[in-house]
């Protein structure tokens, strides 16, 4: 198989993991194609946006917020703030053990992006195809379901559009762990096997619109009994409009033992330990449930990336790197480094 340089390079997912990788690969001068599932980029820092009869709500209900403690994302989020589509979450925390409230003791600073959690992502994903040096292309909703190795480069087939008539000089996974095995084993078994290594959990997500603040003193809660992990206000992160909003993450057990429970069965479940915790009665609000089937990863591994020379074959993301948005970023940005070096 030729591997010409020159020829472009697929980057399959276009999360927080894609498109840092896409940006380093696309500053080091190569030619970059993302493609992705959904309609748009950001993966899991995900908002939901509608329409219901109090107008128009949105909540962010995946990534709630993120920390930055690496100098190099540090630099990044700075540009990010810089570009307005992220800023500090100066929340009001606490956590409930079953008895007591208790202010965490965590000075980390809390970013979000803003207006919505989507928009670091999809300023990103903008810079690839009109930023300064060639233009990378975006394709979204072509979900890749084969890769194939052939004399002139890699080949993608996807469900929407079948071969893919490029041929690529080399292909990066940025998709969860179980996602990366299908595509994976048939090209590249060492890499579907250190993707199968890593279980992910799902979790149940329910958005809350209200019809007035609700009287809580605290913007996110840390819970540590019950069926509820987290609790948030999500209208006081930083530039959001509309009605007041709140998120409700499940516990991980939790999820995984109702993962495969319907939405109208979790959702009251869940409103009434959120009543239970002061919040609104079940009655007053209106709700949208989300199940996310691969969360996180726990533990994550450590490894940075995953790349076969031999093969041009890579994999990033957040479980590869210790999980989270931070460290989805840097292993984007250390699988660009190492095609860099081959
Ligand atoms: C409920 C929940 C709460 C979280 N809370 C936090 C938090 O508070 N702080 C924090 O830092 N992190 C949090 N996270 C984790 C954070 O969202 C992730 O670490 C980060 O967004 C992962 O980025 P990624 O690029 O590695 O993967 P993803 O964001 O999952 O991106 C992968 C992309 O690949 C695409 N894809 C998958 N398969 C294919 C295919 N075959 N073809 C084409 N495209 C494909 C998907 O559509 C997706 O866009 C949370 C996640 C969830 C779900």
């Amino acid at each position: 198989m030729s591997h010409s340089t020159s020829s472009p390079i697929a980057i399959i997912g276009a999360g927080m993991a894609g498109l840092s990788c896409g940006k380093a690969l696309r500053q080091a001068g190569h030619t970059v194609h993302v493609f992705d599932k959904s309609r748009g980029p950001s993966g899991r820092m995900s908002t939901r946006q509608a329409e219901d009869a109090q107008g128009h709500w949105q909540c962010d209900h995946g990534a709630q917020y993120f920390t930055a403690r690496d100098l190099a994302f540090r630099a990044e989020v700075a540009r990010w703030q810089q570009a307005g589509v992220a800023a500090l979450w100066d929340a009001r925390l606490r956590s409930f053990d079953g008895r007591d409230w208790t202010t965490p003791d965590t000075p980390l600073e809390r970013f979000v992006g803003t207006p919505r959690m989507t928009s670091p992502c999809g300023w990103l994903a903008q810079r690839l195809v009109d930023g300064p040096g060639v233009a990378a292309l975006t394709r979204w909703q072509t979900t890749v379901q084969r890769l194939e190795r052939q004399a002139d480069g890699w080949a993608l087939t996807s469900t929407e559009h079948g071969t893919h008539a490029e041929r690529y000089g080399a292909v990066l996974l940025a998709v969860p762990a179980p996602q990366a095995v299908p595509l994976m084993s048939l090209v590249a078994p060492e890499g579907a096997a250190v993707a199968a290594s890593e279980r992910m959990r799902g979790s149940w997500a329910v958005m809350v619109r209200c019809e007035a603040p609700v009287a809580l003193d605290f913007d996110g809660a840390f819970v540590n009994t019950g069926p509820l992990r987290w609790v948030a206000r999500d209208s006081s992160k930083p530039g959001r409009t509309g009605p007041e909003t709140w998120l409700l993450h499940a516990s991980p057990q939790w999820s995984e033992a109702h993962i495969e429970c319907e939405a109208d069965e979790v959702m009251p479940v869940l409103l009434q330990a959120f009543a239970d915790l002061g919040g609104p009665q079940p009655a007053q609000v209106q709700a949208t449930a989300h199940r996310w089937r691969y969360a996180d990863t726990e533990p994550a591994l450590t490894l940075g990336c995953w790349w076969d020379a031999g093969s041009r074959l890579g994999m990033c993301g957040d479980w590869l790197n210790g999980g989270k948005v931070e460290g989805a970023w840097l292993s984007g940005r250390d699988l660009a480094g190492r095609l860099a070096l081959a």
